[in-house]
């Protein structure tokens, strides 16, 4: 139940609760060798997560999480081995951050009709910068004394139906892809057991993302249990996609989204990161 690699995680630059340079250093408490920061639409931690991982003896795979639409669908694709710095992903991003903020301030307009005044700035003052997401509304939520916990939060207010729910507008899922290409990155389907789709609306959605260019599918996740772990390696089997691991970490105390607490990928599944080798940590650290 413990991994060396863990190619999902979330800090302070968008909805985690720890700073780049402690969420690497938790990780490498926790035995994690190759750590991808891969925030919500931004590369903001990236530098001082390097800076750290560096001095822990981790390797920093520079990564993002982004959001996209896919035929009415919010389906997540996690970037991995990106450059930070490419002008594309960049803009694409910048674009990805400026719909959060309006959509911020329409869910702020509607919870105020529901009776919760200063949403919008509870959220943007808890997120400390340009990436709101609904966390940060549902952390505001729990400290103005509208739910008992962020799940309360989320389902009396936050999800789609509730009177504090705002559509989003992401990036079409293959513009998204071709950002995290143009990159240099490999793009991941993030935690495809989370969609609840049929399974024929997911082997299409795995079909689309491979056509556009997605190369790998997050098989063991925080967000799967172990049957959603076997049809997301059956995915990768099928479609001929690599298999990824990670933890989507967010806060510490949530046993089942812990850095590095992660089970071994399935046989069949060929590892993503064999197909980007290279520095001689990758081959101490495994199998
Ligand atoms: P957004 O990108 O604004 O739609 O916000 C989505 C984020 O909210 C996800 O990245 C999760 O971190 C978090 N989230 C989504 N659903 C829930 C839920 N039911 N309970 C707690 N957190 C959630
Ligand atoms: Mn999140
Ligand atoms: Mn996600
Ligand atoms: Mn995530």
């Amino acid at each position: 139940m413990s991994s060396p690699w863990d190619l999902h995680a979330h800090s302070t630059a968008s909805d985690g609760t720890l700073c780049p340079a402690g969420l690497v250093r938790r990780a490498a408490a926790r035995g994690v060798r190759v750590l991808a920061l891969t925030d919500h639409d931004t590369t903001a931690g990236l530098a001082e997560a390097a800076a750290a991982a560096e001095a822990e003896g981790v390797e920093l795979v520079p990564g993002v999480e982004l959001s996209t639409a896919w035929e009415g669908v919010e389906v997540h694709v996690v970037g991995l081995w990106i450059d930070p710095a490419h002008p594309a992903l960049q803009a694409g991003l910048e674009r990805q951050r400026r719909s959060r903020l309006e959509r911020a301030r329409a869910m702020g307009e509607r919870l105020a009709r529901a009776g919760i005044p200063g949403a919008y700035e509870g959220a943007r003052a808890l997120a400390g910068g340009e990436v709101v997401n609904r966390s940060h509304f549902a952390r505001f939520l729990v400290a103005s004394g509208h739910g008992r916990d962020l799940a309360q939060a989320f389902g009396r207010y936050l999800q789609r139906g509730r009177p504090g729910y705002a559509p989003p507008s992401w990036v079409p899922l293959a513009e998204g892809i071709g950002w995290i290409r143009a990159a240099g990155g490999v793009a991941v389907l993030a935690h495809p057991g989370r969609y609840r789709l049929s399974g024929g609306r997911l082997r299409r959605l795995v079909a689309a993302f491979r056509g556009a260019g997605g190369e790998a599918i997050e098989v063991v996740s925080g967000s799967h249990g172990p049957a959603q772990m076997h049809v997301a390696a059956g995915l990768a089997r099928r479609f001929g996609l690599l298999a990824s691991v990670g933890s989507d970490f967010h806060v510490p105390g949530n046993p089942w989204r812990e850095l590095g607490r992660l089970d071994p990928l399935p046989d069949g599944c060929v590892p993503v990161w064999e197909a980007r080798s290279g520095p001689a940590l990758l081959a101490e650290a495994g199998p």
